[in-house]
């Protein structure tokens, strides 16, 4: 990924956070990712009540690019409000896998704009797959 995408990624990340609804766990989180052709969806989190129904910013924003019929992630950037690195969680792994590969960037952004990439692979290296039953 060349300097000027990852910028955009982790400028449209931290853009994003701004956004989210977050009033129970004050726990602002962004994220954007970037597809096969360039596109770049942001999301943050939504926060519910009924606190199960919350969704994280990654789902959000892979969910619009695949409503977009965008089905290839490359890469995605996510940040929050805290000093260390935050990574997606588990239900955000499984839902980046179906779309991603194991050379897909994750770019990890610090509240200070502290950044690192690691692969999708190293932080989810054997997600369940259901390759057969994709049609
Ligand atoms: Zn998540």
């Amino acid at each position: 990924m060349n300097k000027q995408t990852r910028d955009e990624l982790i400028s449209r990340a931290t853009q994003a956070k701004k956004n989210a609804y977050a009033p129970y766990s004050k726990f602002r989180v962004g994220a954007a990712i970037l597809t096969d052709d360039g596109t770049i969806f942001d999301g943050s989190n939504v926060e519910n009540a009924s606190y199960g129904l919350t969704i994280c910013a990654e789902r959000n924003a892979v969910f619009q690019a695949v409503h977009a019929k965008k089905r290839k992630i490359t890469a995605v950037a996510v940040t929050s409000d805290e000093k260390t690195f935050i990574t997606p969680c588990g239900a955000c792994r499984q839902v980046i896998a179906e779309f991603a590969d194991p050379d897909t960037e994750i770019i990890l952004i610090t509240v200070d704009g502290k950044w690192k990439v690691v692969k999708f692979g190293k932080i989810f290296p054997a997600p369940p797959a259901l390759d057969k039953l994709k049609k």
